[in-house]
């Protein structure tokens, strides 16, 4: 490709070749009409010479006095600087200023004579054989009988009167002028080249200033706003366009500032959204993603752009929902639910239209929000609103049960119905004490959301020992043996009463699946671990223990690792969730360890 020229190339090699031909062609022509002019006046001249000397050389002819004839061209040609001759009809040199005639040739075939002969001024230049150089000739007929007139006829031509000069003088004269013709040529040339050179700088300098800035301005800097405008020597066509520039690189900068600002501001929204976003282009390819999409799907952010969108996520359902958009441009609704190893998610899901700035439809834009977490409390609060009224129905068909047997005649036998009666008394201990622990529950629960249950620091002992004695009857009744172990001045921040019922519910327990002659005991250690502000409170039998696969769900309500036995143990499968909120009501957790047939672990892990 041909490179362009700069603009002072383009202008100024055309401006001075035309005002050198132009200049050249006047010269030219100035030279030839002044060396014509020269010429016709050296004619003309030569001719008046002629004239002059024609009355006395017709005088020395028309008496015969050839010498005189002779001397007088020789004088007249010496003081004239011209060369005179005379020529008789014959064509016999009669005088010469510069030559001797007897040795001349015979000139009547000359050019300029014969024309003279003939009754014409006759003009010649040529080279001269006698002088050996170029010579202007200029022949004057001479009629002798003066007047030329005879009675009224021409007097016939009987010499001719010759005139001559040097051309190479006049060459010379010539050649003088055609050098100062060309010296002030190539002065007008210059001074011309010049001026061109200054104007076409002049116009291309602001232009070059001006495409550096509009370079510059399309590399998106618009620090140096202010474009040259050399106000001077400008044309007023280059500094509007200056002022015009200046103008819209001034708008272009504030807009790209609010471009910038809005797309910032958009990002920041975008980044910080809690709902994962993922913008696809037509083809399903990933335009981009934002920091909570990046977090979801575990993928990294920068590297996202340009995959496929199955890359990412692998689901049939999606992929409908993205392609039915991209097809109708209706925006769509619906969970998904994505089967993972670590568990099922739900997504709830939106795939909307995208369109650009010209409203022209360019892709999709998935907005996922994982419900997860809702949707497992709703299927706790479920499934704890099933086994509350399964829980409840249980201990009311027993005891309605009873009750109607005992009134279809049951009564009259003494004997079951005193039997039927402590089961319907059983039964209702049992209510009371579901409804018991439900409404602890709830009320820790409430209390602990709305910040009520206050912490104090006080000794752990004191709690330790309330415990003890709390379940020692129930200790001695099942022949288990109860042991503790606190440090005498230990103390941490707590709710003692709450605290208190978790340990009762940990020991009783403990006491509970313990077979008789077994030991559960209290353990308090303080700085635990690697947590040096933590004291760990354990309560270890050696029971029958739980089997691994029931130990991560063991805290939540109703869950029982043996139902049977837990049922007629009087269990209620709500103590551990007890425990559990208490612990958290304490900023604490609690943790369980055990091996089936050896024996449980229960540790309460609080805030000293
Ligand atoms: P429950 O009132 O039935 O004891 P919990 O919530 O206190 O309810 O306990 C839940 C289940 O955990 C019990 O049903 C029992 O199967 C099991 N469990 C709790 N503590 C122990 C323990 N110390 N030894 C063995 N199993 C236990």
């Amino acid at each position: 490709m041909i490179k362009p020229r700069k603009l002072i190339w383009q202008i100024f090699p055309a401006s001075v070749l035309t005002i050198l031909l132009a200049v050249t062609a006047v010269s030219w022509y100035g030279a030839g009409a002044v060396q014509k002019f020269h010429l016709k006046q050296t004619e003309k001249d030569l001719e008046a010479r002629a004239i002059l000397l024609k009355t006395r050389a017709v005088d020395y002819i028309a008496e015969s006095r050839f010498d005189e004839l002779r001397t007088y061209c020789v004088v007249a040609g010496r003081e004239s600087g011209t060369r005179i001759t005379i020529i008789q009809a014959d064509g016999k040199v009669l005088a010469d200023s510069n030559e001797d005639p007897e040795v001349m040739d015979n000139h009547r075939m000359r050019i300029e004579i014969d024309t003279a002969f003939w009754g014409e001024v006759g003009v010649s230049r040529r080279f001269s054989r006698t002088l050996g150089e170029n010579l202007l000739y200029v022949a004057l007929p001479v009629r002798i009988g003066e007047s030329g007139m005879v009675g009224g006829s021409v007097l016939p031509v009987s010499h001719v009167l010759r005139t001559s000069i040097s051309v190479a003088s006049l060459d010379r004269t010539l050649e003088n002028i055609k050098r100062r013709i060309a010296w002030v040529a190539m002065a007008v040339v210059l001074f011309a080249g010049l001026v061109t050179l200054l104007i076409s700088k002049n116009i291309s300098k602001p232009l070059e200033l001006m495409t550096k800035s509009a370079d510059q301005f399309a590399r998106g800097d618009f620090s140096q706003r202010r474009l040259p405008k050399p106000k001077l020597v400008a044309s007023s066509e280059i500094v509007t366009l200056a002022d015009s520039m200046d103008r819209m690189a001034g708008l272009l900068d504030e807009k790209i500032q609010a471009i910038v600002t809005h797309r910032n501001q958009l990002e920041t929204v975008f980044s910080s959204m809690v709902e994962a976003v993922i913008a696809i282009d037509t083809e399903e390819r990933v335009i981009s993603t934002n920091d909570a999409a990046a977090e979801l799907f575990n993928i990294k952010k920068a590297t996202a752009p340009g995959k496929l969108v199955q890359q990412i996520v692998r689901n049939i359902k999606l992929q409908e929902k993205i392609s039915h958009t991209l097809s109708t441009k209706e925006t769509v609704e619906s969970e998904i639910l994505l089967h993972e190893n670590q568990g099922d998610r739900f997504l709830q899901t939106h795939v909307v239209s995208l369109t650009n700035g010209v409203g022209e439809h360019v892709g999709v834009l998935v907005v996922m929000n994982d419900v997860t977490k809702l949707r497992r409390l709703e299927n706790v609060r479920r499934d704890f609103v099933a086994n509350v009224s399964h829980e409840l129905r249980t201990p009311i068909t027993s005891i309605r049960g009873y009750v109607e047997t005992l009134l279809d005649g049951a009564l009259d036998i003494r004997e079951d119905a005193v039997r039927f009666l402590e089961i319907v008394l059983r039964q209702s201990q049992r209510l009371t004490t579901i409804i018991d622990d439900l409404l602890s529950l709830s009320r820790i629960e409430e209390e602990a959301r709305q910040g009520q249950i206050v912490l104090e620091r006080d000794k752990l002992l004191p709690v330790i020992v309330s415990v003890v004695e709390t379940c020692v009857m129930q200790a001695r009744q099942r022949d288990v043996e109860l042991d503790y172990n606190c440090p005498e001045d230990l103390s941490v921040q707590m709710n003692p009463t709450l605290l208190e019922q978790a340990l009762v519910n940990l020991m009783v327990n403990g006491i509970t699946y313990t077979r008789p002659g077994g030991r559960v005991s209290i353990d308090v250690v303080e700085d635990f671990g690697e947590e040096a502000d933590k004291v760990a409170i354990t309560v270890r039998d050696n029971g029958c223990g739980i089997a691994k696969e029931h130990l991560p769900r063991l805290f939540e309500r109703f869950y029982r690792s043996d139902k049977a036995r837990s049922r007629a143990l009087g269990g209620t499968g709500l103590g551990l969730a007890i425990v559990k909120h208490i612990a958290q009501a304490h900023n604490g957790k609690v943790e369980v360890q055990s091996l089936e047939g050896e024996g449980s672990e229960f540790t309460l892990l609080i805030n000293t």
